[in-house]
């Protein structure tokens, strides 16, 4: 019966997560693999202002019935405002669509289905590198997937000139999917200028920007960490956004991510919400009620806000603290390489440069657990295990 199935070889990452589980040296292992945000103590965070909505929601406790397809009303709002600016011109308009949606990951399934089915012959073009299931994800709702010219290992920067000579290549309604902040896997991402650039070639190109932001809050700040996408925005682009709460909630397992596209006009708008909707329902029906309950609380509450906004600066601090941290120590090892990049990089992954040989060495000899690509994620680190994660790199590359 199932003798012509094929074997999931697994997924590199996640795959990482249960190596990392089931290495019995507990007293030194660490884990730089999955990007996930980790406290000094090494533990996940509950944040304060979550611990507070689901006070909220657990007395009296909410009965848990279907959510609409697209998520609750207070949670699209709270997806809009963060994303596009609290009061701006497109909201007003009711020119952006929103949906709720499981996690940033099923942003991008619901918006690539979406594309596969109204622009079919659209081809899809990711960084490289990028995320792993970006590629993933749009193969899978049936988009041809093709890399453009990214990162550039000579420079440990952008590929600038490349990048935009690739896109003018590009055919109308194109899909480009972009980072507007802390690039995954490299941690690089384009300057205030380069976006200008970029943006004018994608609108003169005619091409469809899929804005994948999922670390809002860990490059700059709220609105810097937005640049991009309002920029685009402001440009006139029909933009496709999807967001994540997963790492600046601190909220992976529940689930909570959005879908936003941006329409030339609210009736054009209003037709896109309906087929999302509609492309919702053929898959799982409607979002789970628990992340869009605790969003809505927070992002809707002045106060809760303003906790959750430092809360997440305070992740985004120690993880510069922990890059500025490594960097040094490094640099004291190995004084005649440059380690610069661990603070010019933003967000929550390094891009270490080592190489797949060294990233096992060190899994291997030190149990310290990276991303083959030599992706580090940095919030992995704290004060009691960077010396000895600087001593295992030192080691490999020497
Ligand atoms: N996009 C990027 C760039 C990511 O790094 C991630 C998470 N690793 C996602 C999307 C997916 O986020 P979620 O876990 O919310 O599905």
């Amino acid at each position: 019966m199932f003798t012509h199935v094929t074997p999931y070889a697994g997924d590199p990452i996640l795959g990482l997560m249960d190596k990392f589980a089931n290495d019995d040296r507990t007293d030194i292992k660490v884990n730089l693999g999955v990007g996930v945000y980790y406290t000094e103590d090494g533990k996940l965070p509950v944040l304060e202002c979550v611990k507070t909505a689901e006070a909220k929601i657990a007395n009296p406790p909410r009965p848990r019935g279907y959510l609409p397809m697209d998520g609750l009303a207070g949670y699209k709002k709270a997806c809009q405002e963060l994303l596009f600016g609290k009061d701006t011109a497109v909201i007003k308009e009711g020119r952006v669509a929103t949906i709720a949606t499981l996690g940033g990951s099923g942003a991008l399934k619901v918006g690539a289905d979406f594309i596969h089915e109204w622009f079919p012959t659209a081809k899809c073009y990711v960084s490289d590198p990028t995320w792993g299931n970006h590629i993933s994800i749009f193969e899978g709702a049936g988009l041809q997937v093709g890399k453009y010219p990214y990162y550039d290992p000579a420079t440990i920067g952008v590929k600038f000139d490349e990048m935009c000579a690739f896109f003018e290549t590009l055919n109308e309604n194109d899909v480009v999917l972009l980072h507007p902040c802390c690039h995954n896997p490299t941690g690089v991402d384009l300057s205030r200028e380069q976006w200008e650039v970029v943006l004018d070639i994608v609108k003169r190109k005619k091409l469809i920007p899929f804005m994948d932001i999922a670390y809002q809050g860990f490059g700059d700040d709220m609105d810097a960490d937005a640049f991009a996408i309002r920029l685009a925005v402001e440009k006139g682009l029909t933009v496709f956004v999807s967001n994540s709460f997963s790492k600046n909630l601190s909220l992976y397992g529940e689930r909570v991510g959005g879908l936003s596209v941006v329409a030339p006009t609210k009736a054009e708008a209003d037709t896109v919400l309906g087929q999302l909707k509609f492309t919702v329902r053929r898959i799982y029906s409607s979002p789970p009620s628990h992340g869009n309950a605790v969003v809505d609380i927070v992002m809707n509450d002045e106060a809760l806000f303003e906790q959750w906004v430092d809360e997440v600066y305070q992740m985004r601090d120690r993880i510069r603290d922990m890059r500025a941290k490594l960097q040094a120590a490094l640099q004291q090892r190995l004084p005649e390489r440059d380690f610069g990049y661990f603070t010019k990089q933003r967000g929550m992954f390094s891009f270490t440069g080592l190489t797949a040989a060294q990233v096992a060495r060190l899994r291997e000899e030190f149990a310290v657990y990276m991303v083959d690509n030599g992706r580090m994620c940095v919030a992995g680190l704290n004060n009691a295990n960077v010396e000895y994660v600087a001593n295992a790199i030192a080691e490999v590359l020497k």
